[in-house]
C-alpha cells in the first residue's frame, strides 16, 4: 500500500515495523521517522490509526496478550479489507463489534 509519493522512509518498512512503533520499541530517532512519514503518508496513518483500535480493543477485552481466536481473526479481516480498500477506514473497529458477537472473557 503506498500513496504513490516518495517518502524518505519505505512505506514497507513503516507497516514492517509497525508494532514496534506501536508497543514503543522504538529509538527514538525511529519514532521521528515513522512521525515524519504519518504526517506525509495518510494510508500509513489510516494503518497506523486501525492499529492503535486493535490494541485498544485486545487491551479492553483480556487485558493480556492472548487474544480471543475469533476477534483476531475478526479484526484481521477488517485490515485485509481495508488493505484492499473495500472498506472506510475511518469506521471505528470496536463501535460496530458491541452488538455482532457477544464478548467472550477470558477468565
Ligand atoms: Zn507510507
Amino acid at each position: 500500500m503506498s500513496c504513490g509519493e516518495p517518502h524518505e522512509t519505505d512505506c514497507s518498512e513503516i507497516l514492517d515495523h509497525l508494532y514496534e512503533y506501536l508497543d514503543q520499541e522504538m529509538p527514538d530517532q525511529a519514532c521521528e521517522k515513522f512521525q515524519e512519514h504519518f504526517d506525509e503518508c495518510s494510508p500509513c496513518l489510516e494503518k497506523y490509526g486501525l492499529e492503535q483500535e486493535v490494541k485498544k480493543l485486545v487491551g479492553r477485552c483480556c487485558g493480556h496478550d492472548d487474544v480471543p481466536a475469533d476477534l483476531r481473526s475478526k479484526v484481521m479481516s477488517r485490515i485485509e479489507s481495508i488493505r484492499a480498500g473495500e472498506a472506510p477506514a475511518q469506521e471505528s473497529v470496536d463501535e460496530s463489534d458491541s452488538s455482532a458477537s457477544p464478548r467472550k472473557k477470558l477468565a
